[in-house]
């Protein structure tokens, strides 16, 4: 194995995803749901494969009809206008697209900044292109996690090229503030950064907010890309169907290193998910409102189990304290100790925070769980949970 990959090992969501399948567990663990996409969008995959669009390679940048709708879709929520020939270009997942934009626009020595605790692959890609991390860690603000800008300011420096941001944040389920973002905008005008800004859980920010993307702030939509995927928005996580928003020059560094990686991907699904695009205001609203009663239902299901839950402004997922628990030992304040145990001791599997931070001491007592499950299956683990204390 190659150096830059040897500390990453397996990630952690395929360890948990097993560790929950041989013990049988309610697996809260990696985000995905439980029930698939909108009935109207899995038959317009089927009629895609039916008809014979996409089961042969798919143009390079995606098919026009994905790419205008993407182009719609950032009008429509965001107002921002992108040209679907040079400023848009479909990935396999945000995952990939990540990864493209890491490996197109980082040169070795290069510094990224990222907030701290992040999702496994930011570390791993930045690696990959032989550039180096530097964590700007969210901290513990009440019961939510919070951004020090200071603390952002500070680790700029000579070398760093960009800044990496995820609003709304996995695993914290924090949403940046507006006035954060505009400082963050700010921040990158003056001291010239681009941002690649993961997106992927746009649609899921709770309580009457909403989204705003980094790029609808002054002079920001020249220096950054956007990145979304159609995964979570329409439960398709399968599909792996994501995509990039930005400037020609930008869009072009991204599709350099993806017409490498994997060329193109998920023709059929392309399709579709330029279809489920297309779905009226109506759809946002109702996934919204269904993904914010499963947070509240858990939320609830933890407290009551005794754990101290932080608030989740978005996302899938809510981060929770087990030093409240009380528990002996180690599993009582090292959240990795509490996730390899928890599947024996209570038939759920959740995801130690820990693993997303370079600063592991930040985030032990703290783990995440998925409410994109069924109601019922969010019932049944809190059982099990509660039994716990
Ligand atoms: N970014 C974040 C923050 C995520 O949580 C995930 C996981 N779904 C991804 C990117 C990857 O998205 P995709 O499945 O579209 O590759
Ligand atoms: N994004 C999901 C999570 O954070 C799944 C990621 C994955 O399986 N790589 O759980």
């Amino acid at each position: 194995l190659n150096r830059s990959l040897a500390e990453f090992g397996t990630t952690i969501f395929a360890e948990m995803s097993q560790l929950a399948a041989e013990t049988g567990s309610i697996n809260l663990g990696q985000g995905f749901p439980d029930t698939d996409g909108p009935a109207e969008v899995l038959e317009a995959a089927r009629r895609a494969i039916a008809e014979g669009r996409g089961n042969q390679y798919p143009p390079g940048p995606g098919v026009p009809e994905l790419r205008r709708a993407i182009a719609g879709h950032q009008r429509a929520a965001y107002g921002l206008d992108y040209d679907p020939e040079r400023e848009v270009l479909v990935t396999a997942g945000a995952t990939e697209a990540i990864a493209a934009a890491l490996l197109g626009l980082l040169e070795p020595g290069d510094e990224v900044i990222a907030l701290e605790p992040y999702y496994d692959s930011y570390a791993a890609c930045i690696a990959m292109a032989g550039a180096r991390r530097v964590p700007v860690t969210l901290r513990p603000d009440g019961d939510r996690f919070a951004l020090d800008l200071d603390e952002l300011r500070a680790a700029v420096t000579g070398r760093t090229r960009l800044i990496l941001l995820n609003t709304p944040h996995n695993p914290t389920g924090t949403v940046l503030p507006r006035e954060q973002l505009a400082a963050i905008a700010e921040l990158c005008a003056q001291r010239e950064l681009y941002a690649v800004t993961d997106e992927v859980y746009e649609h899921l920010v709770f309580d009457g907010g909403a989204h705003i993307p980094l790029a609808t702030f002054p002079g920001m939509r020249e220096r950054t890309v956007s990145i979304s995927s159609a995964g979570k928005t329409f439960s398709v996580t399968g599909w792996k169907v994501g995509w990039v928003c930005a400037s020609p020059e930008l869009t072009a560094a991204v599709r350099a290193a993806k017409q490498f990686l994997t060329y193109v991907s998920s023709g059929p699904f392309q399709y579709a998910v330029a279809e489920a695009l297309a779905l009226p205001a109506e759809y946002y609203a109702s996934f919204t409102a269904d993904l914010q009663a499963k947070r509240d239902l858990l939320a609830a299901a933890l407290a009551d189990a005794g754990f101290g839950v932080m608030r989740t402004q978005g996302t899938y997922f809510i981060t929770a304290d087990i030093r409240p628990l009380g528990l002996p030992g180690a599993e009582g304040a090292d959240g990795e100790a509490f996730c390899r145990a928890l599947p024996h001791r209570a038939g759920v599997v959740a995801i130690p925070s820990q693993v997303f931070y370079d600063h592991r001491e930040q985030g032990a007592p703290y783990v995440r769980f998925a409410f994109c499950k069924r109601p019922e299956v969010l019932t049944e683990a809190a059982g099990r949970l509660k039994a716990l204390a």
